[in-house]
């Protein structure tokens, strides 16, 4: 089956008002065939949606477990729909390690994330010594499947998921694209032992130190969807440069 690629940028606590200007401005020329979604901090998401042109995505970092009400300094999935998100980065392994975020209380955050109509990112990855241990597979997918089974597989025919090895966060040391791939494959394996054409349609992200040089090979594996691209997102330059090799 052929998927869209996709491509999208996690600011995290990065940028401001002049880079969502210019991301604005650059994303204009794009003319690319990947999806490109642009995930700026909080009080940019508006101003982003205003100036980003409209075929450009706009996603938020993080979101609820709960639909509204008395919790304070959180944001409703609501909220995000109505400052134009289209999606939400649901897990990213700084907020399982640093904010003690659950299996369960992302599958909650994802629920949350698909009542609004918007379209989770659910984020899995295992830390260096998970894998020097051999417990890739068993961490990724029982991240995975810990979602599934608390919203159910048809959940997953309105998401994407990102793996992103703990280890090559930020730290220059990509995957390579045969340990990225086989990772996607045994990913997309476990979810087809749920459904094999939700497995299918699924658009697997890779993550993690993706830069223009090294995206063209990892996005050419037959299961990496595009990527979900932290630092390499904050310049406008480097980022068109990964949305162009996801062709
Ligand atoms: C990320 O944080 O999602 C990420 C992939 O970061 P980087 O590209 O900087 O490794």
């Amino acid at each position: 089956m052929k998927r869209t690629p996709l491509v999208a940028g996690n600011w995290k606590m990065n940028g401001g008002q002049s880079l969502v200007a210019s991301m604005a401005t650059a994303l204009a020329e794009y003319q690319g065939v990947a999806d490109v979604v642009v995930c700026p901090p909080f009080p940019y998401l508006a101003s982003a949606r205003e100036q980003l042109p409209a075929a450009i995505g706009l996603g938020a970092q993080n979101v609820s477990d709960q639909a509204e009400g008395a919790f304070t300094g959180e944001v409703a999935a609501s909220m995000l729909a109505e400052a134009g998100c289209g999606y939400v980065i649901i897990g990213h392994s700084e907020r399982r390690a640093l904010y003690a975020e659950s299996d369960a209380q992302i599958a909650d955050k994802f629920a949350q994330v698909q009542a609004a109509g918007l379209i989770p990112v659910l984020c899995v990855g295992e830390t260096l010594a998970e894998r020097e241990a051999g417990n890739t597979d068993a961490v990724v997918c029982g991240q995975l499947q810990a979602v599934v089974d608390a919203v159910g597989v048809a959940a997953f025919a309105r998401a994407v998921v990102a793996y992103e090895p703990v280890w090559a966060i930020g730290t220059g040391k990509t995957a390579s694209p045969e340990q990225a791939q086989a990772v996607h494959a045994r990913l997309r394996q476990s979810l087809a032992e749920n459904d094999p054409d939700i497995a299918q349609s699924l658009r697997l992200l890779y993550g993690g130190s993706v830069k223009a040089d090294n995206a063209a090979l990892l996005f050419a594996q037959s299961d990496i969807d595009g990527g979900l691209i932290g630092g390499a997102s904050l310049t406008a330059d480097s980022f068109i440069a990964i949305c162009q090799a996801a062709e």
